[in-house]
């Protein structure tokens, strides 16, 4: 059994997790290979929730459930201490057929990688967690120190964080930990940029277009709107680690009788990335003391999402997504890096994601710490190169069977 990745060899790398890992590969390949081939756009993830039940129980967990919005949910031992492994099992859209080299829900397997929707976002994630809670089993870990559930969430895609915060909420209040598989390359990440969704109206005065000074029109009322937020963004916060807050105005409308007409009503859309230190009320708060909104009498809303899930529940929620953190020395981190050491023999590099995961609730709402391992590189999500590398599956496999260990042996003793 060599080391991965030709690294060199730790004192604390335990070859029992890759000895164990390594067979599994067929099984953990295939699984993930029936994953892509049930596409699960968001709100429609049926088949595969009830794929990834079937192999739970395949696999040898104790329990397997669906909750009410729909995530799948698998639960191994019943100790004191709840460990969440999540990795959201809904997909984006294709996009351009033509762009693809092949069709995105059949899986094609070259040289070592597989191809398809979803393989690095996020479906690898849960096809390596599921096998990876399996390895408790064949390695006789002692599962009465802690709980570990393996859930994989539903319409991440339209609106991260929603089916975790319901989980956390209902099924697992008790969770101590969660560790996101969204793709880290096999690293460490614990945190990322928060965001929100708001929309700013400016309201204006029909006129006909032929006699324009008898209206106001709203578009020249959001014109200056528009330029004091691009000047906004070089303003913003910036963080040393998790980067600067941004802002973009991302779409715009207007309301006008006709095309012969002054328009009476102007929306812009904002998508703001929030850095340590901001809110969705400093967001807010600048927006609304902008000269041009003032001046214009422009509003700023907040959006909601309104979300029915294939079961027919419905959940909405504002569309802030907060900012969230967990500290490099907290016990999850530490454990995190620990069972890289054992079982992947090399000190996994800490960082954190550019984009926004599930972590938004768990940590940035219910302030639960947080981290993040995951099989296949985040560059590849929602491209048309979808791809995660085979290996990666058992190697993340061992990871996952070596954490909840480490993280109960770490935690208690600090
Ligand atoms: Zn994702």
């Amino acid at each position: 059994m060599s080391p991965i990745r030709g690294v060199v060899t730790l004192m604390n790398f335990d070859e029992r997790f890759q000895r164990a890992a390594e067979p599994i590969k067929v099984d953990v390949t295939r699984f993930l290979a029936d994953l892509v081939e049930r596409p699960s756009l968001s709100r429609d993830e049926n088949a595969t929730v009830q794929r990834i039940g079937e192999e739970m129980q395949a696999v040898g967990f104790d329990e397997v459930v669906v909750d009410g919005f729909g995530s799948a949910i698998g639960r191994i031992g019943d100790g004191p201490v709840h460990i969440v492994l999540d990795s959201h099992i809904d997909v984006v859209d294709t996009g351009d057929l033509s762009l693809w080299k092949s069709d995105p829900f059949k899986a094609r397997i070259e040289n070592g990688i597989l191809y398809g929707r979803g393989a690095s976002d996020n479906k690898a994630a849960i096809a390596s967690m599921v096998h990876g809670a399996g390895l408790l089993r064949t390695l006789d870990v002692d599962t009465s120190r802690f709980t570990l559930w393996v859930v994989g969430t539903v319409q991440e895609e339209d609106c991260d964080g929603l089916a975790l915060e319901y989980l956390l909420t209902n099924t697992i209040p008790k969770a101590e930990v969660v560790v996101l598989g969204e793709a880290t390359n096999l690293q460490v990440y614990r945190g990322h940029r928060g965001r929100a969704e708001f929309a700013i109206h400016t309201a204006g005065v029909a006129a006909h277009a032929s006699a324009p000074e008898r209206g106001v029109n709203a578009i020249y009322r959001m014109a200056p709107i528009a330029e004091q937020i691009e000047s906004l963004n070089d303003r913003l916060a910036h963080d040393d680690f998790l980067g600067k807050g941004t802002v973009v105005v991302s779409k715009v409308e207007c309301q006008t009788p006709s095309l012969n007409a002054v328009p009476d009503g102007c929306t812009i859309y904002l998508d703001r990335r929030l850095t340590i230190g901001e809110t969705v009320e400093s967001a807010r708060h600048e927006l609304e003391s902008l000269p041009a909104v003032l001046d214009g009498e422009a509003t700023v809303e907040l959006l909601t999402y309104e979300g029915k899930a294939y079961t027919g529940l419905t959940l909405s929620t504002d569309k802030y997504f907060p900012t969230w953190i967990t500290s490099e020395d907290h016990p999850s981190v530490r454990a995190a890096v620990e069972a890289g050491e054992l079982s992947l023999a090399r000190t996994p590099n800490v960082g954190r994601w550019v984009f926004s995961t599930n972590g938004v609730s768990s940590a940035g709402k219910l302030g639960i710490p947080t981290i993040g391992f995951g099989p296949a590189n985040e560059i590849h999500a929602h491209s048309v190169d979808d791809q995660c590398p085979v290996d990666d599956l058992w190697v993340a496999a061992a990871w996952y069977a070596s954490f909840p260990e480490r993280y109960v042996t770490v935690a208690g003793a600090s």
